[in-house]
């Protein structure tokens, strides 16, 4: 029976680890419907919420996942936003942090949490992390503050012991059950004993006063270049020249330094003068780039390069595509680019 002040939480289940099952001619994992999920996890029933689903028509493994999901994702919250007290995003851990990244942007003056997770292990196996890390999400979707109004605010990733915001962390491990880290953030929440927030990280603002607003549409025309030493010019070349690319998400060495061969140089500031953004984010999992720090960074400043701080890879792409997505300039992609929008980054 439901009474008025049970938690509401709708739990959108897109595929993932979490409720695969071993397809028993191949022994591959294979993405499986919502109600097997649910039968392996009858402590749900203890929590005492009102809990409804929605699921993907066909549940993914998350390498599938792209902006067409997320949106797909972004409309479910949006037509569920009055109704519900916060949402359970089930998603495999591949690519959970781009979709995290993703509807962070989309998602504009969110107040209500969503919280994604999944799991290494399966469900239904004896030593799954699915069924703790489900039930702790959809304890946080349910957390309020004494006047009644949700913890969490924001997009976050629940995995293990800790909550992390999701445009601020990265998946670090393909074994280990605490598979994501914030490099450049602290934790949200601890999970312990109990769920301990870290209150002045999470995130707040005056936006969030503000009805919902969904951004749909992400443009695609996007593209990371990773450097390493001896990269050739014809690569770079290329790479720079690719037809109908927009923005670029540039991962260099240390505090944000590139080869300063002239032809690099060049090849850079050519593409940016074509009116392509190129966003310089560090290739080193924790710190940021300082552009001014070195001459091998002053040169591509100089080109024209916008800083991306202490941004993810991941924020950084997905930011890139919302803004072009919005239909902006390249000047003002670069504005955006260089400050915060929902917490995805320190101030330049
Ligand atoms: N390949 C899976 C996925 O991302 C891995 C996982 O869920 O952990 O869907």
């Amino acid at each position: 029976m439901t009474t008025e002040k049970q938690p509401k939480i709708l739990i959108i289940y897109t595929g993932g680890t979490i409720g695969m099952i071993e397809n028993p001619e191949t022994n591959a994992l294979e993405p499986f419907d919502f109600d097997h999920l649910i039968d392996n996890v009858p402590k749900i029933k203890m929590l005492d919420y009102n809990i409804e689903s929605f699921q993907f028509e066909k549940p993914i493994d998350s390498a599938e996942m792209n902006p067409t999901h997320w949106a797909e994702i972004a409309q479910v919250i949006e037509d569920r936003y009055e109704d519900v007290d916060g949402f359970v995003v089930l998603h495999g851990t591949d690519t959970m942090a781009y979709t995290a990244s993703a509807l962070s942007f989309m998602l504009s003056n969110l107040n209500k949490p969503v919280i994604i997770t999944g799991s290494q292990l399966p469900i239904g196996e004896v030593r799954t992390d699915g069924e703790e890390n489900l039930i702790t999400a959809l304890q946080i979707a349910a957390a309020t503050e004494p006047d009644g109004r949700a913890v969490v605010r924001e997009v976050a990733i629940l995995f293990e012991h800790y909550l992390w915001r999701g445009n601020r962390c990265t998946k670090r491990s393909a074994d280990n059950f605490n598979a994501f880290k914030s490099n450049n953030y602290p934790e949200l929440a601890r999970i312990g004993l109990n769920v301990n927030f870290n209150r002045e990280s999470l995130w707040r603002s005056v936006t969030q006063n503000r009805p919902l607003k969904v951004e749909y549409n992400m443009d695609t025309n996007v593209m990371f270049l990773d450097l390493f030493p001896g990269i050739s010019r014809n690569v770079v070349e290329h790479a720079l020249s690719t037809p109908g690319v927009k923005g670029i998400v540039l991962k260099t060495f240390g505090a944000g330094n590139a080869p300063g061969h002239q032809w690099f140089i060049d090849a850079v500031k050519r593409t940016i003068e074509r009116g392509v953004v190129i966003v310089n984010i560090t290739q080193c999992p924790n710190g940021c780039v300082h552009p001014l720090l070195y001459a091998a960074g002053v040169n591509l400043s100089k080109a024209g390069c916008i800083s991306g701080h202490d941004i993810t890879s991941e924020a950084a792409i997905t930011k890139l595509m919302y803004l072009f997505g919005l239909g902006l300039r390249p000047e003002e992609v670069k504005k955006y680019m260089k400050r915060p929008l929902c917490g995805e980054m320190g101030s330049n």
